[in-house]
């Protein structure tokens, strides 16, 4: 029998971390190879190329290099791999799956995964993860589905994912809509079909632009809006209020900041999504859209920074309004 081939890329984070010695902290130091080397029974599942793309937390990826990580993983498929297993931190895993996911045109799947606790560690989740997400990469019912994120036994859409607990090993949840897939007996189960359509953009012409994102708080001056424009940001994500709300005098800056960049407003709540004609005050959603910003529905607003970042990467600014209100569910 020809097993299929399965390209692995390490970005680094826990998954990849151990202590040099007792009592230290951990760091990234354990190569894609090397992970591989607690899972022996991989060999009979598939052809593997593992690569050690770099080690880093993920606090430290940015965007150019999830674009050449990117790259990696479209040549892996394009070289016969049936799918790609990234595994990355998780602090920012949540963004970089929607990045990737975005501009993942490709039916093959591309899974990622981490874990949360370091190689060091007693019950570290580090291989169960990364078993669980090879063998969704290999599943031919993963096809069309983007890029899912795979822990702790359940598989989470791209756009919903988020880390909502700092240590905790169940700490990946997408709030609402659940997770698409759990593993069951060492195979993943889907609960729901494929999407029927995904959002997916050009490759970014430009990447030396800025979108900033500031949070909505009780009592915020207006300081920091105010310097946005002079900062030369391209693009302002607000975390505003519940529904998608910001005090009165902020109200007023974001309307003069929308006249020269995109201003999205997303909600700060973790879920659920913003309103488009419920409330009708200073600062409210239908007096921001009145403004010019755009709602962001029920996209977080780090998943909304991403979005629009890519959206002004490829000259799609007009197009901002239109993008977020089609955001496949
Ligand atoms: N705690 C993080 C992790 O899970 C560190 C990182 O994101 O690199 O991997």
């Amino acid at each position: 029998m020809t097993l299929p081939k399965l390209s692995i890329g390490a970005l680094g984070g826990t998954v990849s971390m151990q202590a040099k010695s007792a009592g230290e902290g951990v760091t990234p130091a354990v190569t894609g190879e090397a992970m591989l080397a607690s899972l022996p029974e991989l060999t009979e599942l598939a052809l593997i190329n593992v690569e050690t793309l770099c080690l880093l937390p993920s606090a430290s990826l940015d965007f150019e290099q999830l674009l050449s990580v990117l790259r990696w993983a479209k040549a892996q498929v394009e070289q016969g791999a049936t799918g790609v297993v990234l595994t990355q931190g998780t602090d920012t895993l949540e963004e970089s799956a929607y990045f990737l996911d975005l501009l993942w045109d490709l039916d093959a799947p591309l899974v990622m995964t981490g874990a949360m606790r370091s190689a060091s560690q007693v019950g570290a989740d580090g291989p169960a993860n990364l078993m669980a997400a090879i063998k969704v990469a290999l599943d031919k019912n993963s096809r069309r589905r983007g890029v899912q994120v795979v822990m702790n036994d359940q598989v989470h859409a791209a756009a919903w994912v988020r880390k909502s607990d700092a240590l905790a090993v169940d700490a990946f949840t997408s709030p609402l809509f659940g997770p698409v897939g759990v593993m069951v007996e060492g195979r993943v189960q889907y609960l729901s079909e494929p999407p029927l359509e995904r959002m997916t953009l050009p490759y970014p012409g430009k990447t030396h632009h800025r979108v900033a994102l500031l949070e909505a708080v009780l009592g915020a001056d207006i300081q920091l809006l105010e310097q946005i424009v002079r900062l030369g940001y391209d693009g302002l994500v607000i975390a505003g209020f519940g529904a998608g709300h910001v005090a009165a005098q902020w109200a007023e800056r974001i309307g003069r900041i929308a006249e020269k960049l995109p201003v999205v407003i997303a909600s700060r709540t973790g879920s659920g999504t913003t309103a488009q004609h419920s409330y009708g005050f200073v600062g409210g959603e239908m007096d921001l859209q009145g403004r010019g910003a755009v709602m962001a529905g029920f996209l977080c607003p780090r998943k909304s920074r991403i979005l629009l970042w890519l959206l002004i990467g490829c000259g799609m600014q007009r197009k901002v309004r239109e993008c977020f209100s089609n955001v496949p569910l």
